[in-house]
């Protein structure tokens, strides 16, 4: 994988129910600083599956980050 981290959870609009905001804000910088923060993905097509990623998963859903 390069150093590009469009796409993956961490940089998600979806990502970060239940994750610290210092923490969320670090991990939107650097997906690559918490591999262990796993949040629910807030994405309506995977919510209803109770999907729980970390950020350095991604998907087609993927939305940037306000
Ligand atoms: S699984 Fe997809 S929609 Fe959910 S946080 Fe990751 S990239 Fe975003």
């Amino acid at each position: 994988m390069s150093s590009n981290n469009h796409g993956t959870c961490g940089t998600c609009d979806y990502f970060g129910d239940g994750i610290e905001q210092q923490q969320l804000i670090q991990i939107r910088i650097n997906p690559e600083s918490a591999p262990e923060a796993f949040s629910a993905c807030a994405a309506p097509r995977n919510a209803e599956i109770h999907l729980s990623v970390g950020p350095r998963a991604g998907c087609d859903a993927w939305k940037p980050a306000a």
